[in-house]
């Protein structure tokens, strides 16, 4: 699924979040948006997903205006730095809550869900932890819980807001490199938030830089990192060529 995004605003009071934005995101990639804290990354998110309705411009899914659309008509699943999982429910039914919620035509009948549940399991490397408590769980456990519960509904997106951001160093960079490796199986078209330029350059087919509301740079890791466009690309990097 690709996503266009067609001259995008956001005003909160009279503060400009986002200003003018348009960015195209082909279909299958993992892309980051990166740049400093406030720089409109999660604003942008947000206004994908139909959290947030943009003041102006429009937003393409494969060619479809959906810029009114609600989130539940966008087909996208989240994973958020503090989006908890449900602290009374088990692994099992955490990852299932999306199926459960369906509308009663969609949902799935209760041997089919575990029958999912298991698959997507083994696709996070959490067999065996189906009966567990989230308080059971190490935090990079609980993220890998929380991406298969957002896999379950079979998006059409993913999309993360600094997943890894509470996890230590170790952690955030296994994990990264696993996303990697789940986003190739998947074949899903994933928008990943970030203020860390190594993940950034680590995981991402391509990286959208942003300071203030603006798109600096857009650019596969090499070309972003070897010939930033502008002054601000270049010492947020911290390049030194
Ligand atoms: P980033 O994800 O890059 O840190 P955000 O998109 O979260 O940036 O925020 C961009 C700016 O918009 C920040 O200055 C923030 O305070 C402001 N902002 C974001 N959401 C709201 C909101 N709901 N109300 C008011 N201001 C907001």
């Amino acid at each position: 699924m690709s996503i266009q995004i067609k001259n995008v605003s956001k005003t909160f009071g009279t503060f400009q979040a986002l200003k003018n934005i348009n960015l195209d995101i082909p279909d299958g990639k993992l892309v980051a948006l990166l740049g400093p804290s406030g720089s409109g990354k999660t604003t942008l998110l947000r206004v994908i997903a139909g959290l947030e309705a943009a003041d102006e411009g429009t937003i393409l899914f494969d060619g479809d205006d959906l810029t009114d659309a609600h989130v539940s008509n966008r087909e996208v699943g989240f994973v958020f730095q503090h989006y908890a999982l449900f602290k009374h429910m088990t692994v099992l039914e955490n990852i299932a809550f999306g199926l459960k919620v369906r509308k009663k035509r969609d949902r799935p009948s209760a041997s089919a869900i575990k029958e999912k549940v298991n698959e997507l399991l083994q696709l996070v490397k959490l067999e065996g932890f189906a009966e567990r408590y989230p308080s059971q769980l190490s935090g990079g456990q609980r993220q890998r819980v929380a991406l298969a519960r957002a896999l379950a509904v079979e998006p059409r997106i993913l999309l993360l807001d600094e997943p890894f951001g509470a996890l230590d160093a170790k952690v955030r960079k296994e994990l990264r490199r696993w996303l990697r490796k789940l986003h190739d199986e998947v074949h899903i078209t994933s928008v990943f938030v970030t203020h860390d330029q190594e993940e950034a350059l680590d995981v991402a087919d391509q990286i959208v830089v942003m300071n203030e509301g603006k798109i600096e740079q857009m650019g596969t890791p090499d070309e972003v990192y070897d010939h930033p466009a502008s002054p601000f690309v270049y010492d947020f990097l911290g390049n030194v060529n």
